[in-house]
C-alpha cells in the first residue's frame, strides 16, 4: 500500500472491523488525530528511511486496534510521539483532543526515559516504577504496543542498540505484559527480541525447534480432522479448532529448565479447541481421552486452578499414534480472550463479577486492578477508569547511573543514601536532586535523579535520626551512634 489515502482508509477500516459499534464522532476524532499527527511528523523519517508517521505511528495504532482497545487509545497511539518528537506541547493536545488523550500521550512520553542498564537487581523495581509512572494502565498498554512495533523494526538499528533494546524488552516489557495477563503480547515481545538479545541461545533453540517440528504437518492435519469429528459427535456443534507452535523463547526457557532434554518437551505443538461452555471443556476432554491415549501426568486443569496471572484452560498431552506427542488445549471463548489479552480484554471485565465467587487466584495487584473495574461503566471505555494507584505509598527514584531505588513516600536524601549502601549513608555530606544541591533532610519525589555527595569527615549524629524515616537508615544510624559513644 503506497498511496497515503489508502493508508488512512485501511486504518479506518480496521477500526470499524474491530469496533462495529463505534459512533461517527469517535471515528472522526480518530481521523482528526491522524491528520494532526501526520502534519506534526511531516518531515521526519524512520531509521529505514520511510516517513515516520506512516511507518511507525500508524503501525502502533494498528497494534492498539489489534489489542481491541477503544477509540481514545487509538487516537493516543496516533499522537503518541508528538510531544517527544515534534514541537507539539501537552497543552496543544489538551486544546485539540481533550484532557484524557493529552494525559495518555504525556504519560507514554515520560516512560520513554526508563532504561534497563543490565542490572538484574533492579528489574522488579523498574517494573513497578514503570507502572507507578504510568499511573493509568492504558499508558502501559500503549507503551507495550509502541515497543512491539519497535521490535518489529529492530533490523534497521545499529547492532549495540538492537541488543540493548531486545534484552530490555525481555527483562521489563514481557514480564509486565505477563503480569497483566496479556499472553499474546508476551510471546510477541519475547520472540521478536530473542534472536537479538541472545543470538547463540536462539540459534541452538531454533535448530531443535526445526528438527522437532519437521514433518509434523501430516500428524497435525490428521489430528485436526479427527478432533473435529470427535468433538462434533460429542458436543453436537463444531468448535473452533486451531494450532499453535510454541514460541522460540518459551521453548528456550523450558529447555533450560529441563537441562536441554528434548524428550521432556510435550507442548511444542498444541491444538486448541474453543468450546461454548465450561461443562463442554470437560466433556471434550473425555472425548479426547477416549480417542487418544493421554501421556500420564500431563493433564492440567487450569480452569479449576488458574495460573497466577489468571490463565485458564484444560491441557492434556496425547500420543498421536505415529510417534509424536501433541498437546491439546480446551477453553471457552471468554477464557481464550482473557488468556490472550488479559486486562485489556473486554471479557475479563464482563466475567469478573461472575468469577468472583470461584476463588479465582490472581496476582494481588491484578486483583486490585480488577476491583477498580467494578463500577458499572459503559462497554468499551471501561478501562478509562483503570487507575493504578497501587504504588501510591512508594516512590521510585534514579541514581545518576539510571538504577532505580524504591523508597516509601516521605523518604529523604539521607534515606536514599543508606538504601544505596551503608557506607554511603554514613559518609553522606549532602546530595543533589536533578543536579541541584540539597540538604540531607530534603524529601525526595518519584522520578527524580538523586546523587549523594560523600565526605570522608561526615558521620552520623543524633540529629540524623530526625532526618530519615526508613528502618534501614534509622537502625544503621543508631548502631553507629552506639559505637561512637563507646569510643569516646
Ligand atoms: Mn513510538
Amino acid at each position: 500500500m503506497n498511496n497515503e489515502i489508502d493508508i488512512k482508509e485501511s486504518l479506518l477500516k480496521d477500526v470499524k472491523d474491530h469496533l462495529p459499534e463505534i459512533n461517527n464522532q469517535d471515528l472522526s476524532q480518530i481521523e482528526r488525530a491522524y491528520n494532526y499527527a501526520k502534519i506534526a511528523h511531516a518531515e521526519q523519517l524512520r531509521a529505514n528511511g520511510k516517513p515516520y508517521f506512516e511507518e511507525h505511528c500508524v503501525a502502533v495504532a494498528k497494534h492498539i486496534i489489534e489489542l481491541d482497545m477503544d477509540p481514545t487509545l487509538i487516537c493516543a497511539a496516533l499522537l503518541h510521539d508528538t510531544i517527544e518528537d515534534t514541537p507539539i506541547t501537552i497543552s496543544d493536545l489538551q486544546k485539540e483532543f481533550g484532557e484524557d488523550i493529552a494525559f495518555l500521550v504525556e504519560g507514554v512520553s515520560k516512560l520513554g526515559n526508563i532504561k534497563y542498564r543490565g542490572n538484574e537487581r533492579h528489574v522488579e523495581s523498574l517494573r513497578k516504577f514503570f507502572v507507578s509512572v504510568a499511573k493509568d494502565i492504558r499508558i502501559v498498554i500503549l507503551k507495550l504496543a509502541d515497543r512491539w512495533h519497535n521490535l518489529e523494526t529492530l533490523e534497521f538499528l545499529p547492532e549495540e542498540k538492537q541488543q540493548r533494546i531486545a534484552i530490555e524488552s525481555i527483562m521489563i516489557h514481557a514480564p509486565l505484559a505477563s503480569r497483566m495477563g496479556m499472553g499474546k503480547l508476551v510471546s510477541i515481545i519475547n520472540d521478536l527480541s530473542f534472536p537479538y538479545a541472545f543470538p547463540e541461545e536462539y540459534k541452538r533453540t531454533k535448530k531443535i525447534m526445526d528438527s522437532l517440528v519437521k514433518n509434523a504437518d501430516d500428524t497435525v492435519k490428521k489430528m485436526h480432522r479427527d478432533l473435529s469429528a470427535d468433538l462434533f459427535n460429542s458436543l453436537k456443534y463444531l468448535p473452533k479448532i486451531d494450532e499453535r507452535i510454541k514460541g522460540t523463547y518459551s521453548l528456550y526457557k523450558k529447555l533450560s529448565r529441563k537441562k536441554w532434554n528434548v524428550d521432556e518437551i510435550y507442548d511444542l505443538i498444541a491444538i486448541r479447541a474453543i468450546v461454548n461452555s465450561v461443562a463442554d471443556c470437560y466433556q471434550a476432554l473425555g472425548a479426547i481421552h477416549h480417542h487418544w491415549r493421554p501421556v500420564p501426568g500431563r493433564v492440567k486443569d487450569y480452569i479449576a486452578v488458574p495460573k497466577p496471572n489468571g490463565y485458564q484452560s484444560l491441557h492434556t498431552a496425547v500420543f498421536s499414534g505415529d510417534g509424536r506427542i501433541i498437546e491439546i488445549q480446551i477453553r471457552t471463548q471468554a477464557m481464550h480472550e482473557s488468556n490472550e489479552y488479559g486486562l485489556a480484554s473486554h471479557h475479563n471485565y464482563k466475567n469478573f463479577h461472575s468469577q468472583k465467587g470461584t476463588e479465582k487466584e490472581s496476582f494481588a495487584w491484578i486483583e486490585q486492578l480488577r476491583e477498580l473495574q467494578k463500577s458499572n461503566l459503559p462497554s468499551y471505555d471501561y478501562y478509562s477508569q483503570l487507575k493504578t494507584d497501587l504504588f501510591q505509598d512508594r516512590i521510585f527514584v534514579f541514581t545518576p547511573k539510571g538504577d532505580v531505588v524504591d523508597l516509601p513516600v516521605g523518604a529523604t536524601i539521607l534515606d536514599f543514601a543508606y538504601s544505596v549502601h551503608t557506607k554511603i549513608g554514613e559518609h553522606a555530606g549532602g546530595g543533589r536532586i536533578n543536579g541541584k544541591f540539597m540538604a540531607l533532610k530534603t524529601p525526595i519525589k518519584s522520578e527524580q535523579i538523586v546523587e549523594i555527595i560523600t565526605n570522608s569527615k561526615a558521620r552520623p549524629s543524633d540529629k540524623w535520626l530526625e532526618m530519615c524515616i526508613t528502618n534501614v537508615a534509622l537502625s544503621s544510624i543508631r548502631k553507629s551512634l552506639k559505637t561512637q559513644r563507646k569510643l569516646t
